[in-house]
């Protein structure tokens, strides 16, 4: 009779967490909805976002998008200039969204203090000097004292250049799971920067394994589907490595699998294997191209339905998509 009773209980109780779920990924507009990228198209991160353990710590606090000296750069969401001048040698506009503040450096302004924007403005012109080897905007994205990851603003999807905008709710509740998703890492393993994996493969991005391969309820769908790839929870921006060597063979924007990558690395120990990369902000290698391992092929990124930022990788051996950890 206890086993009768408690089967409606723990449903109740699941479907009151979904609810209350719900409800909190729709109560909280604390980002901007309508976002652009500060700067025009769809600018490559070069370095992403890594925030210090400790409020005094190294680490970097935004990221860096590629650009040339004097590109426009505009504000990412509608909001009042709160800061534009000099400070420790170097350009800097701060814009106030409300809950959230945008950063943006070096820049030469054109705007000042009071100045209200809408998304897209122009701000001022990129100057030198934040990258090394060449021009780059310092993008970053403060709630309170909090430095938060910017790319959570990023219009995501994109596909040939067309956008497509991820409600601000989505984006919001994404990054409560992200928090969640690092809270878990400690108890998952993690897969070293260029660990030797089985038949020669690395891996592609050194990061904690968040969701095996395997049945799973869908955090987005809601539904029980096969979770066809293994996840690494690593943060936006950072590069995804060519596993092994081998030729693009296409590269295309999925509503589900976001911006998708696949590489034949032709018959390795007997087998044809084949590696599926999805969700990344971009690709920096085209179809055709021959890959080298340990090649960058692109960035991690949010795109398609991601419940923040990952990198989930497929593998097919002889056509037959397979767990990939079975490989690796
Ligand atoms: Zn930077
Ligand atoms: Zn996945």
């Amino acid at each position: 009779m206890g086993r009768i009773l408690r089967v409606p209980v723990l449903m109740l109780a699941a479907g009151l967490l979904l609810l209350l779920g719900a409800a909190g990924a729709r109560a909280d507009p604390e980002l901007p909805t309508r976002t652009s990228w500060p700067l025009r198209g769809v600018p490559q991160v070069l370095r992403g976002f890594d925030p210090p353990s400790t409020p005094w710590g190294a680490g970097h606090r935004g990221v860096d998008l590629a650009g040339q000296v004097g590109d426009q750069v505009l504000a990412a969401a509608a909001g009042t200039v709160t800061y534009a001048g000099m400070l420790a040698g170097r350009g800097v506009i701060v814009v106030d969204h409300g809950a959230v503040r945008t950063t943006y450096e070096p820049v030469s302004p054109s705007v000042s203090v009071g100045t209200r924007v809408a998304t897209g403005d122009p701000l001022g012109t990129l100057d030198a000097g934040h990258c090394a080897d060449q021009a780059c905007l310092h993008w970053g994205l403060i709630r309170g004292d909090t430095y938060l990851d910017p790319l959570l603003l990023a219009p995501s999807g994109q596909a040939g250049g067309s956008y497509r905008l991820v409600p601000a709710s989505e984006r919001t509740a994404a990054a409560k799971r992200a928090t969640q998703r690092q809270a878990l890492q400690q108890a998952l393993p993690t897969a070293a920067p260029g660990s030797a994996a089985a038949h020669g493969f690395s891996f592609p991005v050194a990061a904690a394994i968040t969701s095996p391969y395997g049945m799973r309820f869908h955090p987005i769908l809601h539904v029980w589907k096969l979770h066809d790839g293994t996840d690494f929870g690593a943060a936006c921006g950072t590069p995804i490595l060519a596993p092994y060597a081998g030729v693009v063979t296409q590269r295309y924007f999925n509503e589900g699998y976001g911006n998708r990558l696949m590489v034949d690395h032709g018959t390795v120990d007997g087998r044809h294997v084949v590696s599926g990369f999805n969700h990344a902000v971009s690709y920096v290698v085209d179809v055709g191209d021959h890959v080298t391992k340990g090649q960058v092929l692109g960035y991690v990124g949010q795109t398609g339905y991601a419940t923040g930022c990952h990198l989930h990788l497929m593998v097919w051996l002889d056509g037959e998509l397979v767990d990939p950890m079975s490989w690796y």
